[in-house]
């Protein structure tokens, strides 16, 4: 078995659409990044990553890359997918915090959990997203970014014979 954790920050920003757990909610602010800057998937990508040892989503997807600016971070995912199957993992399951003030998760978990289950190829009931506030403290709780962990167990597949 291997362990991964992964951690990140975005600002949030008016006029801006906001993404994220692989999908679109409604509202005047959203997460500023190089990508579409759905924070929740580039945690899930960075524990994964780490828990196979290879770095994080910054080293596959550099942030002065023309290439990958606005891109949204479903096709991070799948390529964190891909690189997992090929280095012959299976992942088991995921756990992740959201810090948040606005949006509240609770009403979009289920979509988050069923669109990222979907791009994984796994049963939803190996994702878990947990919303959390931090009781109106620091720039979560200011509402001027959103914070994410993330945790990924993944299993070595045995060699055949
Ligand atoms: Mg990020």
């Amino acid at each position: 078995m291997r362990v991964g954790i992964g951690y990140d920050v975005h600002p949030l920003i008016e006029g801006r659409r906001l993404y994220l757990g692989g999908i679109e909610i409604p509202g005047n602010k959203g997460l500023l990044g190089h990508s579409d800057g759905d924070a929740l998937i580039h945690a899930i990508c960075d524990a994964i990553l780490g828990a196979i040892s290879e770095g994080d989503t910054g080293v596959h997807f550099p942030d002065n890359d023309e290439s990958i600016k606005g891109m949204r971070s479903e096709k991070i995912l799948s390529y964190v997918r891909e690189l997992v199957r090929n280095k012959g993992f299976v992942l088991m399951n995921i756990d992740a915090v959201v810090v948040t003030e606005e949006p509240k998760i609770h009403p979009y978990r289920k979509t988050m959990i069923e669109t990222i289950s979907k791009i994984l190829h796994v049963e939803p009931t190996r994702v878990s997203i947990k919303g959390k506030t931090t009781e109106g403290l620091g720039f979560t709780g200011r509402k001027e970014g959103i914070a994410v962990y993330a945790v990924a167990l993944l299993e070595e597949k045995q060699e055949q014979g």
